[in-house]
């Protein structure tokens, strides 16, 4: 079995003629295909131009969920299909993944019944991987779960539940779950062309190695475009005049100290002024505000949140939270694109836009997988390879994955900061323990510590203080300013445990700083720049 390290993969790449699958995109769909398709015993290699998750694998409101809203748009099958993967993955990823209790807060007692009945509907849909009963809840007790709720003309709520994850954690394990079942998954490495044989069918692809230059010619039986926002980028290459398959649509959250909510339940709005469904839901120590529904005509892969979507969700939380958020109590805010089905009426509002997948296939033998959503994953992976395999473009190999435990697996219940770690925390509770220096937090706001650093670099395929900062722990995300003032000492380890010089370091803690600033509101960029100066930074 290859170790799960960057050089080792990248030198499998020279030393295999043909892989069996090629999976462009490191994010969960391409992830999801790599793992159901290594675990199957094909050759599989999936190639990220960027880290893994960077894109909106990174970005989700963190739910595993049956999806409350599609229940309320009559589409039973994709919320029955969707329950049933809530279960699964709670099931192969529990230091992953939390039930979580969400209460609807009800200002009638029609609208009570009405939510009540349609959860109860959605607990008999998940049949025995139901997370709990849904029931009804008085004005008492919404009051008690949901301290900080406003509580005038409250009638009572419903209480359901669904999970949560960290997508970015889910991402690197599933990444490293492809490697233990004999496949590779590499960071950093960009389709740059598609290769075609005499006979127009695609047979492989030049990859662009983005740490070295070197470009790879990669030969493989059957090639995934699992690449969300950008499938249409690769469809290109595989013929120049095809026409777009998705359209961006932005979603944003904010993020904000957990006392705004100071509750270990989520609320859940199920009818915003816009017509979506807010929540607010507490994730690590902050509360995690979103998500709002924008028509974009281009894609990034740092998008950003827009003034209007900022002002939406702070004015709609303001008008159920008693502690009403301002812009200067948002850490941090990031936005996320949800690739959907292109449609020519220009007048359909995305959000009507089904979630449910699609596997295409071309003339030339691309396969390209679009739209879906993080919480079936797996069920898109197996839908995958089993269209594959159905068009003979490789042989029938059994799918496993129902009952495949992901990396970091335990049946153990822990606790504290680094339950995320799973599995993992007992040799990174060893690398702690062997240093004083590798216990202490990073500074004094943090409990954060160097150990984490070299974890990550050393078994997590870290390659920049950003991949750190953002998705092997989720600070960025939760704390853009603080992020940055920890960018320097991250930094300074990871040089030296990348062996690297001090211009890199430097150059590091530049680029990353600048990226922090996109997740921070504007009218927070002054006091965002002068805590960057005062601790000796770069200027801004
Ligand atoms: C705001 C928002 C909230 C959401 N919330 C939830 C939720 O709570 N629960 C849920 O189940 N789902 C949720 N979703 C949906 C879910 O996040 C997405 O369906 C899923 O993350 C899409 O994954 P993906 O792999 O298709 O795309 P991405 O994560 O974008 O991955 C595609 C990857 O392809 C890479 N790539 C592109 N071009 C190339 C190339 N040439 N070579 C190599 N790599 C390339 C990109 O860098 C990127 O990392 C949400 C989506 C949004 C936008």
């Amino acid at each position: 079995m290859k170790n799960f390290d960057r050089k080792e993969l990248i030198n499998s790449i020279a030393e295999t003629k043909e892989w069996d699958v090629l999976i462009i995109g490191g994010g969960a769909t391409g992830l999801g295909i790599a793992v159901d398709s290594a675990s199957r015993g094909f050759k599989t290699l999936l190639v990220e131009q960027d880290d893994f998750a960077k894109g909106t694998s990174s970005r989700s409101t963190k739910l595993v969920h049956g999806g409350v809203r599609y229940l309320a748009q009559g589409n039973i099958s994709l919320v029955k299909e969707a329950l049933k993967e809530r279960g699964l993955l709670l099931k192969n990823a529990p230091h992953l993944t939390k039930n979580e209790s969400i209460i609807i807060p009800c200002f009638s007692w029609p609208s009570g019944l009405f939510y009540g009945a349609g959860l109860l509907f959605y607990d008999w849909l998940s049949g025995r991987k139901s997370l709990g009963k849904s029931r009804l809840i008085s004005k008492k007790e919404l009051n008690k779960r949901l301290p900080t709720l406003k509580k005038e003309s409250l009638k009572c709520g419903v209480l359901y539940h669904d999970g949560t994850f960290d997508d970015a954690r889910l991402a690197l394990n599933l990444a490293q779950t492809c490697v233990e079942n004999g496949g590779a998954a590499i960071n950093y490495c960009k389709v740059v062309s598609l290769i075609k044989s005499a006979d127009h069918k695609i047979s492989g692809a030049n990859i662009l190695d983005k740490e070295t230059g070197n470009i790879h010619e990669i030969n493989a039986k059957v090639i995934v475009n699992a690449t969300g926002v950008f499938v249409d980028d690769i469809i290109k290459m595989d013929n120049a005049g095809s026409k777009p398959l998705i359209r961006p649509s932005q979603g944003i959250h904010l993020v904000l100290d957990s006392s705004f909510l100071k509750s270990t339940d989520s609320i859940m709005i199920p009818h915003t002024d816009d017509g979506r469904v807010l929540f607010a839901i507490p994730w690590y120590d902050k509360v995690i505000i979103g998500t709002t529904d924008t028509p974009l005509n281009n894609h990034s892969l740092e998008p950003r949140a827009l003034e209007s979507e900022i002002d939406f969700v702070l004015k709609t939380a303001g008008k159920y939270l008693s502690k009403k958020p301002e812009k200067r109590d948002v850490l941090s805010v990031f936005a996320g694109l949800r690739p959907l089905a292109a449609t020519d009426d220009s007048n359909e509002r995305t959000k009507e836009i089904s979630r449910s997948h699609k596997v295409i296939i071309s003339d030339s033998g691309l396969v390209s997988v679009i739209g879906g959503k993080w919480t079936t994953y797996r069920k898109m992976a197996e839908d995958t390879l089993s269209k594959i395999m159905r068009r003979k473009m490789l042989q029938n190999k059994k799918c496993i994955t129902q009952d495949l435990k992901i990396h970091g697996y335990t049946h153990e219940n822990l606790a504290g900061a680094l339950a995320f770690y799973g599995a993992d925390k007992i040799k990174l509770d060893e690398l702690i323990a062997t240093s004083k220096s590798l216990a202490e937090p990073l500074n004094k706001e943090t409990n954060i510590v160097a150990a984490q650093v070299l974890w990550a670099v050393r078994n997590e395929m870290a390659r920049t203080v950003e991949d750190f900062l953002a998705r092997r722990t989720r600070l960025l995300f939760m704390d853009a300013g603080l992020a940055c003032r920890l960018a320097p000492k991250v930094a300074e380890i990871m040089m030296k445990e990348l062996n690297r010089d001090e211009i890199w370091k430097e150059s590091q803690v530049k680029t990353f700083c600048e990226l922090a600033q996109g997740y921070v509101l504007k009218s927070n960029l002054n006091h965002f720049g002068s805590k960057y100066r005062e601790k000796g930074s770069i200027t801004p």
